[in-house]
């Protein structure tokens, strides 16, 4: 870190970021927003986009000015907000109404994984490192893990919709009231997110340092719980892994000597660039109560840059795996281009099923048992978002999971089986996010 700061510090990014405040509260921009606002609600009655670009305006209204209230009250607009909400307030920032299900539960818990099922367990080689393995046989739709995340982030494409602090779906948010980056469902969220983690972060953003939060939230974190965090690695509680404890986060792995010299220069440059911001324009340092602070801050920021590049979750035995989100599915992604991703990623070979025996990728596939055309238009109507309900998509995930459990038992690969597991996720996600009455 030491080398690269001194190496780079005449660099742009050290100096003309400090000297204008790139992304503060601005009401001609929240005034640019309304007007586009207005546009797409009255032209071209698209309520939707419309909410977002009201949201938006709120986010960068100047506090208490005349614009802030403009802007509230065109977003409580007859039409827009959603009507459950609208019913119970029109202007406060209260959640009302939840857009998902409750979060399930384990039945089974793992004496040793706080948050898994007792179907599979930790294993650690000199060949794999440390990793997850199936205990017995796991069938589509099995929980397996229920875990808060330990830091999150909004998608930048969500971040007119969902809370920063609970990533709540919310209709009528409240912006945070010195940066235009992130907004609130309640006060209780605001009030949280300003005790922890924004304090440090909110004043980067306005500098435009706005990449990389999932990154600088662990390693603040890492900041108030380093003395804790010392403690729990002296003290071998047998393996347990806890969820929401730092311990965890901190020994994932980096694989600072695996990576190209290249990628580890510009992971350090990040972290040295956040260490100069963190430094010079917060108070982390002066409100942090350790030994060496300094080289800490410096230590954490480079090893969290370094670890999120490099953490997969992988479930082994008995049939597949199946990595399900990411670009790294043998149903679309080719063995090689899939172990090439691994190898750069994760730094490991994969010997799963589809790659030892080489699976062609989904559309080589004999198509296998037929999944029923009345279960696919339904689908397809969920897809256009025409219907959306709570009642069809739990209705149609019972059904995916029959169609899946009359699968069994026939070879696979097959496409159709690769398609109704793919099918199946997408469905846990409308069940988690509905939009509702757009
Ligand atoms: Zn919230
Ligand atoms: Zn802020
Ligand atoms: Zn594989």
């Amino acid at each position: 870190m030491d080398y690269v700061y001194k190496l780079t510090k005449k660099l742009p990014i050290f100096h003309e970021k400090s000297q204008k405040m790139q992304y503060k509260k601005s009401d001609e921009n929240s005034l640019k927003y309304r007007k586009e606002g207005n546009e797409l609600f009255i032209r071209k009655k698209d309520n939707f986009k419309a909410l977002q670009l009201y949201t938006k305006s709120i986010a960068y209204a100047e506090n208490n000015g005349e614009n802030l209230s403009i802007a509230y009250a065109n977003r409580s607009a007859e039409k827009l907000l959603h009507r459950q909400q609208k019913a119970k307030s029109l202007e406060s920032s209260q959640k009302i109404y939840s857009y998902h299900d409750s979060i399930p539960t384990i039945k089974n818990k793992n004496p040793l994984i706080d948050a898994a099922s007792d179907s599979v367990e930790i294993g650690k080689n000199e060949k794999w490192g440390r990793y997850v393995m199936a205990t017995k046989d796991i069938k589509p739709g099995d929980i397996i893990c229920v875990e808060k995340p330990y830091a999150q982030e909004v998608a930048v494409t969500s971040k007119y919709l969902h809370c920063h602090e609970c990533l709540e779906l919310c209709y009528n948010m409240i912006p945070c009231e010195n940066c235009t980056e992130v907004l609130y469902c309640s006060e209780n969220c605001r009030e949280q997110a300003n005790k922890t983690y924004h304090k440090y972060e909110c004043i980067l953003f306005q500098l435009g340092l706005r990449e990389q939060r999932l990154f600088l939230r662990v390693a603040l974190n890492g900041m108030s719980e380093y003395k804790n965090m010392k403690v729990d690695l002296m003290n071998d509680e047998g393996g347990i892994y806890r969820s929401g404890r730092y311990k965890e986060i901190y020994e994932l792995l980096t694989h600072k000597t695996d990576r190209a010299p290249y990628y580890v220069f510009q992971d350090t440059l990040e972290a040295v660039v956040f260490y100069h911001y963190l430094k010079n324009f917060t108070d982390i340092l002066k409100e942090t109560d350790i030994d060496n602070k300094e080289q800490v801050l410096k230590e954490l920021l480079l090893h969290h840059t370094l670890s999120m590049h490099c953490n997969a979750t992988c479930i082994e035995k008995p049939k597949q795996i199946d990595f399900g989100q990411t670009d790294v599915s043998f149903n679309t992604t080719s063995k090689v281009q899939r172990q090439y991703e691994l190898q750069i990623h994760y730094h490991f070979t994969c010997e799963c099923e589809a790659c030892v025996k080489d699976w062609p990728t989904g559309e080589y596939l004999r198509a296998g048992k037929h999944i029923p055309k009345s279960f696919m238009e339904k689908m397809l109507k969920l897809y256009k978002q025409e219907i959306i309900d709570k009642s069809t998509v739990d209705k149609l995930l019972n059904d995916a999971f029959d169609i899946a459990s009359s699968m069994k038992g026939l070879p696979i690969p097959s496409r159709n089986y690769n398609y109704i597991n793919g099918i199946i996720c997408d469905l846990f996600i409308f069940q988690g996010n509905r939009l509702l009455d757009f």
